[in-house]
């Protein structure tokens, strides 16, 4: 396969922990350069913006975006305009409407979208999807609880609008489940806390259906002591338990069992494989999720927040 040339956008958290380290484990891609407004990373040509780097390095293949999702869906058009295969953290946009916006664009301009969903290559998911598939659904719980001060020090754009609040991780267990489970959800009821100095929940408790199925989730960003990214699935053959965002399994008269994290190099994998066969990968079934809840949800104000 080719090299693809890849220009990173958003030298954040994100970026650092992961995007970083799967780009180079993944021969495809040469990372050729970043656009940041503060950072750079040490022996990579730098540019202040996605335009700048657009306009000065004509040359790059792709662009992979590890931005907030608010604002994402103008440097998202912006590499698709310019001829660039385009990969998009998660949330893929701060709205649906955008991601079929770029879908459509990209699909105009014949390049490749790739709406990332991180926590769908957790090491068991695979194995939940395909243990689950001939099963009769009777009842999912799904608990996300983490730390925001522990796992996301200072980012307040996630506490503000179009940040998603707690929907930021619990936007992962829905990308999980909207994989594993064999019917639709449907969101049926929510309730919001939302602090009374912020715009987004920092709790959140929502109720789907999943066929005749009750979905119970409940979500926390407060959480101190054990952190829970946990979901269990009740069927007719016993109940299935999905642990630490998808990496630990247990399945009835099973031990569990855990496995290495490999999320990110999966995802660029999967991002050459998209490019070298001219397809594109578009799902918006979890951010829809988080639209629904919110149009249904009661909200209330809790306590203030900060970091
Ligand atoms: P972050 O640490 O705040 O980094 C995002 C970077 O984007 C910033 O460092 C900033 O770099 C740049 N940026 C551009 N416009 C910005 C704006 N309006 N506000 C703030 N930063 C802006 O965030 P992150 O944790 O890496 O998250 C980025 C994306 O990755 C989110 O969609 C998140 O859901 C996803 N994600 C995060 C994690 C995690 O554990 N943190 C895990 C998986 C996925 P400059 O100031 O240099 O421009």
């Amino acid at each position: 396969m080719n090299q693809v040339r890849l220009g990173l956008v958003g030298i954040g958290k994100i970026a650092r922990d992961q995007h970083l380290p799967a780009i180079a484990s993944v021969a495809t891609f040469d990372l050729a350069a970043t656009a940041s407004r503060a950072a750079q990373v040490d022996g990579i040509d730098a540019y202040p913006s996605i335009e700048a780097m657009l306009a000065a390095r004509g040359d790059l293949d792709a662009v992979s975006l590890c931005t907030p999702p608010s604002g994402r869906v103008d440097q998202a058009l912006a590499a698709l305009r310019a001829g660039k295969h385009v990969m998009l953290e998660k949330p893929p946009a701060a709205t649906v409407s955008e991601v079929a916006l770029l879908d459509e664009v990209a699909r105009d301009a014949g390049m490749t979208l790739f709406t990332t969903w991180h926590s769908r290559e957790a090491a068991a998911v695979d194995t939940a999807r395909d243990w689950l598939a001939d099963k009769r659904i009777r009842a999912l719980r799904i608990d996300w609880r983490e730390d925001i001060r522990k796992w996301h020090p200072g980012q307040d754009w996630i506490m503000a609008a179009g940040g998603f609040g707690v929907f930021d991780p619990a936007i992962n267990a829905l990308s999980i489940a909207t994989r594993i489970l064999p019917h639709h959800l449907l969101v049926s009821a929510a309730t919001l806390s939302v602090p009374a100095n912020r715009v987004s929940p920092v709790a959140a408790t929502v109720q789907m259906r999943c066929g005749d199925a009750p979905v119970e989730v409940n979500l926390d960003f407060l959480q101190t002591g054990p952190q829970r990214w946990d979901m269990e699935v009740d069927t007719d053959a016993g109940t299935l338990v999905l642990r630490d965002g998808g990496r630990t399994i247990a399945l009835p008269g099973t031990p569990a069992t855990t496995q290495p994290n490999e999320e990110y190099s999966r995802l660029y994998r999967r991002f050459a494989d998209l490019i070298a066969s001219g397809q594109s990968d578009v799902d918006v079934s979890p951010l829809q999720l988080v639209a629904d809840a919110f149009l249904v949800a009661e909200r209330k104000t809790v306590e203030p927040f900060d970091f």
